[in-house]
């Protein structure tokens, strides 16, 4: 396996027996990041010259012995986190020339622990889309077919770790933005617990439901980001102060004594054979391992898409109301007078999909419709929270596709807003509850796809998260294959 086909944890024993150095890795990056970008488009910034300096710095720290899990390790960050003195866009045209003056707290947190930053990845403008074609600049294509989408929001960052430009990148997922793409570009994706992680400098669509995370070519790889980023911060209030597990610690191969459920639910019509065949397969997996399969019932599930497309309208409608043309990002040219220069601004700085969601998140919340919509929403959002603690009381882990199909072609459900919110049918509940989830591979379709398997479980077990999914992963291969892009 070349460098950078290679894990962190594999990358970790690489430079720690000095075979390799990580200004190599990062010189390795580079190359490939410049020999196969321009059919990804993964990147919208690459960070060259603070990535050499920082994996000199790394290299010093191997040198002392000082190491850890991912010092000199290359990574990326999705374009919605800031990192200091670096262009933040949200792959929005209203944030032009923007730069952050600040660390989000995953990324001093990445920074200290010695990871080196190649650089900020596309994504669906301000995360508000599944298919990354909602970026104001070049959308970005599936690697394992590049007529295909990666999945979205975070499509950039799971094209760059399918691609291997990247051996793990950061997403954020608020309806499923880090698994939906992970599932496309058969990686390894994990939504942390609301509050796991600080949300503090991840720029906000739906300040409930977002969540930062990783995506990584496997199981151990999330576990070690996990452990890095994870924990409370005095920053964002919604971080909890609760102790922080080594996710690295007891990942077994065994099964016996885990009950999993598989939501009847879920198995619908409408999900792609291939799909529900793979899942069935691993389904049959777990049963050999040893785990105990159940079915159980999460009987709201069908008002999911409509409380998630009100809500997180609602909130987002209220947290771009701050994007106005005065103090950053984009502002019209000769405005005739104040009122003219906010709506001008706007009007040019956002997208089709971001104009269609303020103006929802308006209406639900406005005050002849708030009893009917948002009011609602949140009470079926209560539903379908008490719908996950019901089956948490006779299971430890939820099982069930990440998405109905493959990744789909580009263009194809462009102009049908509703089939498009659809793909996020069944990881849109899990940020409605704050539960922790992950997709990982399962499985390729006939022409190539990979498909992606959807593991949930109680709120802050992570570690059992990582355990049903690690067990999985040791008797499959899928992980470690990796799309030819030449
Ligand atoms: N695809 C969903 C949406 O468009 C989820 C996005 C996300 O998780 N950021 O809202």
């Amino acid at each position: 396996m070349k460098w950078i086909d290679c894990t962190a944890h594999a990358l970790h024993e690489a430079l720690l027996k000095k075979e390799v150095s990580s200004k190599e890795l990062v010189t390795a990056f580079f190359e490939r990041i410049a020999s196969v970008d321009k059919k990804t488009f993964s990147y919208l910034t690459q960070l060259k010259e603070a990535a050499f300096s920082q994996a000199d710095q790394a290299d010093q720290q191997i040198a002392k012995d000082a190491a850890g899990p991912l010092t000199g390790i290359p990574m990326a960050l999705k374009d919605n986190l800031c990192a200091e003195g670096v262009q933040t866009s949200c792959a929005s045209k209203i944030l032009a020339g923007f730069v952050s003056p600040y660390d989000a707290t995953v990324v001093s947190r990445l920074r200290e622990a010695g990871a080196i930053f190649l650089g900020k990845t596309n994504l669906d403008e301000f995360a508000m889309g599944s298919s990354n074609e909602n970026s104001a600049f070049d959308a970005t294509r599936n690697p394992w077919d590049l007529d295909r989408v990666p999945g979205g929001s975070s499509g950039g960052s799971a094209a760059a770790v399918a691609a291997s430009e990247a051996v793990f990148a950061l997403g954020s997922d608020t309806g499923g933005s880090i698994r939906q793409p992970a599932a496309f570009c058969g990686v390894v994706g994990l939504k942390p617990t609301y509050g796991r992680v600080s949300r503090y400098g991840l720029v906000a669509f739906a300040s409930s439901l977002d969540q930062i995370g990783p995506l990584t070519h496997d199981v151990t790889d999330a576990a070690i980001v996990l452990n890095a980023i994870s924990g409370d911060d005095p920053m964002d209030s919604t971080c909890l102060d609760l102790p922080v597990p080594d996710f690295t610690a007891s990942m077994p191969s065994k099964m016996e004594g885990i009950r999993l459920g598989i939501p009847k639910e879920y198995f619908i019509e409408g999900i792609d054979a291939e799909v529900g065949a793979a899942v069935e397969k691993a389904i049959d997996a777990y049963r050999k391992l040893g785990a105990e399969i159940k079915e159980i019932s999460l009987p709201h599930t069908d008002y999911a898409v409509a409380a998630y497309y009100i809500l997180a309208t609602a909130e987002a409608s209220s947290n771009l109301a701050r994007y106005d043309g005065v103090r950053y990002g984009h502002r019209t040219t000769a405005p005739k007078d104040l009122l003219e220069m906010y709506m001008q601004s706007r009007s040019e700085g956002f997208g089709p999909e971001v104009k269609r969601r303020i103006m929802i998140g308006t209406h639900v919340l406005s005050s002849g419709y708030y009893d009917a919509y948002y009011k609602k929403g949140q009470q079926v959002r209560t539903l379908i929270k008490q719908d996950f603690d019901e089956a948490f009381q006779s299971v430890d882990c939820i099982l069930t596709p990440t998405a109905p199909s493959a990744a789909f072609k580009a263009g194809e459900k462009t102009n049908d807003p509703l089939q498009m919110y659809l793909s996020d049918i069944f990881t849109i509940s899990v940020n409605l509850a704050g539960l922790p989830a992950l997709s990982m591979p399962c499985g390729f379709t006939a022409e190539g796809l990979p498909i992606g398997l959807h593991l949930i479980t109680k709120h802050f077990d992570e570690e059992r998260l990582l355990q049903v999914a690690y067990a999985f992963e040791q008797c499959h291969d899928f992980h470690q294959r990796r799309p030819q892009l030449g």
